[in-house]
């Protein structure tokens, strides 16, 4: 009986994702499994292509059509069933490819790829395993002939135990005289893997928490859930500093006390170092870590200690939900209202949706938390669908900032045209004064944002994308900031009219200039994406401005989010009108989140907090209620508007995508999904959907790409998938992909 496997290929458009058999050798017979990688020979031209073996059986009879399989990854390579659970969950949720959901869920480094051995079609690792050259003394050095300075040096430095190159080289040893000692028979060198302590500078130093009597009630009640059976879920909603970390610190103890392990998810791990030192230093080298900061070869490498049982504990981003690690009692995700834990390409699937499902196959404890939850979140604790436990004060009992209101029209008025209003500057010059440190939001960077005529008002756009162009100072150039185009030297008339061009707007640099004038003695520093480009930039500048080396951080969200400093002692808030007129149906929520985050980030320690926000609209209630920081007030507001408006969590939420390069077709195509989906949703009538559109998305062109959308609101049951996909299948039959590209995304507010 021939063994067979059924496999999904890589690179598979929708509409040829199926599975396909193949025979296996008996060579390769104990080496396919299912979630196996291999290698197949594919279509008319039998190119070798990776796939990922679905199921496997035998056949009572050999079938001469099956071709064999070419080859097949290692063991190590295998996705582990769980692992295959997750694969089989985002195709169904996201309506993503096998081949995607299966690169969505090992990191790149253990992912395999074609290639050739004399003449022979193979797996290939994507990553060599890294090796590093390890020297270690093995004879006493001779005196003749007389060694040199650095050979002595080599010598007395390898007498404490053997050393690696690289630790050497630092150290002014150079390869050449090292190899020439090996001659000698006074070293030997050995390749070695490479092992990896990202974190050994932080000490392990495990210091009992003692939680307040606000965060041991909260904790008891997470408690419980932790030790119950089955599947659990709870929102810690804590104030910004009531100090939810400690609660974790708490828990993950207990959840390793019961021989569980522990997941935690950090919206940004470079905004985050605290959260890595902390656990750190309290659980020590049974840490692993998975994010994008991480190169190709560190992530691989943490990734295979958790997938040996190594870890204990992994702390990460996103993608970290899909980390391998096994016997899972705890799922953390912090600050859970951000958008970072939402795919923005295929799979577009929410670290929410999977944490959901990998605490399910878990019974594990899935805990959300933030200041600011989603209002669906929240909705979903109030009704006691999960668990709430809130932590309403400060530790320590310190007060929330007090936060006052600037005018800017007034200010206007008054004849002041700067950005920074007068009073802005009074405070920031009173804490220069009394040696603490302010921080400033400004979610815009550049110099200018817009670029006007001011005879016949043509903005000088993005030749491949419909927005405007920034201006950047420091690099006299403009730039757009979705696909890179760059203008310069600074044109300074109309192209159109030949007008003379009048820049506006503001971003970080202009404001960054303007304190430079108004406060010369201040030292400032400015956080954003350009400023932030090199590898490690972010914690260079948050220790720096930690050890007091800078007065004012002046930033954009980056600065707003998880920061812990004792010494700030104001915020203040600029340009943040602009976002509460933003488009999506999550934008008050994501202004009440900004502004609520950013204040929260001063008064943490002895000295009380205040914060400044400048705006036009002083009476706006989604302001007044971030200055108040009343959540459950917003909350309340919020949710009246969803249930009118009918948004999440009311209904289900989901843009299809169209992009191409022709307008008409891009149109077409969206009209052609739409009735598509109309003739299947016209058999089923008590499937409730509402498609709107097609309409041009809010930025109608990107990188040369024309893009429509249809918003369904829908619910996302079993039959309303299964209604999509054929829609989807029947939209590629057609060939519209080719005129069309198609993504649908549930996590979207608006568009994509
Ligand atoms: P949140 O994440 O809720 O905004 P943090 O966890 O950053 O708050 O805590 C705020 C501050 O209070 C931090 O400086 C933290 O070290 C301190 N803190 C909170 N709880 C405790 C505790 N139980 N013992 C000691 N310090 C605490
Ligand atoms: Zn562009």
């Amino acid at each position: 009986m021939p063994d067979i496997a059924k496999v999904a290929v890589n690179d598979a458009t929708i509409h040829f994702d199926k599975l396909y058999s193949y025979t296996v050798s008996p060579e390769l017979a104990g080496s396919v499994w299912p979630g196996s990688l291999v290698l197949v020979p594919f279509g008319r031209s039998n190119k070798p292509r990776m796939a990922v073996v679905i199921e496997t059986g035998t056949q009572p009879e050999a079938d001469p059509r099956l071709k064999p399989l070419l080859a097949a990854a290692p063991e190590e390579a295998r996705l582990t069933p769980d692992l295959m659970e997750l694969v089989r969950f985002l195709k169904d949720r996201t309506f993503c490819t096998w081949y995607e959901a299966v690169k969505a869920v090992i990191p790149y480094g253990a992912q395999y790829c074609p290639g050739t051995e004399n003449g022979h079609p193979v797996v290939k690792n994507r990553l060599a395993r890294p090796v590093e050259t390890v020297y270690t003394l093995v004879a006493p050095l001779p005196e003749k002939p007389r060694p040199g300075a650095k050979q002595r040096q080599a010598a007395q430095l390898l007498q404490d135990g053997p050393r690696t190159r690289s630790e050497l080289e630092e150290l002014g040893i150079s390869r050449a005289t090292l190899e020439g000692l090996c001659k000698k028979g006074v070293l030997r060198s050995e390749e070695r893997y490479k092992s990896l302590d990202l974190f050994a500078a932080i000490p392990f130093d495990p210091q009992p928490v003692q939680l307040s009597a606000e965060q041991q009630s909260a904790y008891d009640t997470l408690e419980r859930q932790l030790v119950a059976d089955g599947p659990q879920a709870a929102l810690l909603f804590g104030v910004t500093g009531s100090g939810k970390t400690a609660v974790f610190l708490k828990l993950i103890e207990k959840t390793l006390l019961l021989g569980r392990r522990a997941l935690v998810l950090v919206p940004e791990i470079s905004l985050t170092p605290q959260m890595i030192r902390r656990l750190k230093a309290m659980f020590g080298s049974r840490l692993a870590v998975q994010h994008s900061a991480l190169n190709n070869t560190e992530r691989l490498l943490q990734w295979r200690m958790i997938q040996q049982g190594n870890a204990d504990i992994v702390v990460g981003t996103r993608s970290a939900i899909f980390a391998p690690l096994q016997n899972i009692g705890l799922i953390i995700l912090d600050e859970e209202q951000e958008h970072t834990y939402q795919s923005e390409s295929a799979p577009r699937y929410s670290a929410h949706e999977v944490a959901k499902k990998r605490a399910g196959m878990e019974n594990a404890l899935l805990l959300f938390a933030s200041a600011t939850p989603r209002t669906e979140t929240y909705q979903a604790a109030q009704s006691g669908r999960i668990q709430l436990v809130t932590l309403t004060q400060r530790y320590g009992g310190r007060p929330l900032p007090r936060v006052d209101f600037v005018d800017m029209r007034a200010e206007l008025a008054s004849g002041n045209s700067r950005e920074i209003s007068a009073r802005l500057v009074r405070e920031l010059a009173a804490n220069l004064h009394n040696g603490e440190q302010s921080i400033l939001l400004l979610n815009r960077r550049g110099y200018r944002t817009v670029g006007m005529c001011g005879i016949c008002g043509h903005v000088l756009k993005c030749p491949n994308c419909s927005v405007p162009l920034v201006y950047h100072k420091a690099q006299q150039m403009l730039l757009c900031h979705h696909c890179g185009h760059r203008v310069s030297p600074v044109p300074t008339v109309c192209p159109e009219c030949g007008g003379k061009l009048v820049y506006s707007g503001f971003g970080t640099q202009k404001v960054e200039e303007e304190l430079r004038e108004l406060l010369p003695q201040a030292r400032v520093l400015r956080m954003d994406q350009d400023s932030t480009g090199q590898k490690h930039a972010h914690e260079t500048m948050l220790a720096q401005f930690a050890r007091g080396e800078y007065d004012i951080l002046l930033g954009t969200q980056m600065v707003a989010k998880g920061l812990d400093f004792e010494k700030v002692t104001l915020v203040g808030v600029l340009g943040i009108d602009s976002l509460l007129f933003g488009q999506g149906f999550r934008s008050y929520e994501n202004v009440f989140s900004l502004v609520t985050q950013v204040v929260g980030r001063c008064g943490r320690a002895e000295l009380p907090g205040r914060a400044l926000i400048q705006t036009a609209v002083v009476e706006h209630p989604v302001l007044k209620l971030a200055a108040a920081q009343d959540y459950p007030a917003f909350f309340a507001q919020e949710i009246a508007f969803r249930r009118f408006s009918l948004y999440p969590p009311f209904c289900s939420f989901c843009v299809a995508g169209f992009t191409g390069p022709s307008e008409p077709d891009v149109y077409a195509a969206a009209l052609r999904f739409s009735r598509l989906l109309a003739e299947r949703f016209a058999k089923h009538p008590d499937q409730p959907l509402r498609v709107l559109g097609p309409t041009p998305m809010n930025i109608a062109m990107l990188g040369g790409k024309y893009r429509y959308k249809l918003t369904l609101k829908c619910r996302n049951d079993a039959t309303f998938r299964a209604l999509v996909r054929s829609a989807l299948e029947a939209y590629a039959e057609e060939k519209l992909p080719a005129k069309a590209g198609i993504a649908l995304d549930f996590n979207s507010d608006g568009d994509l």
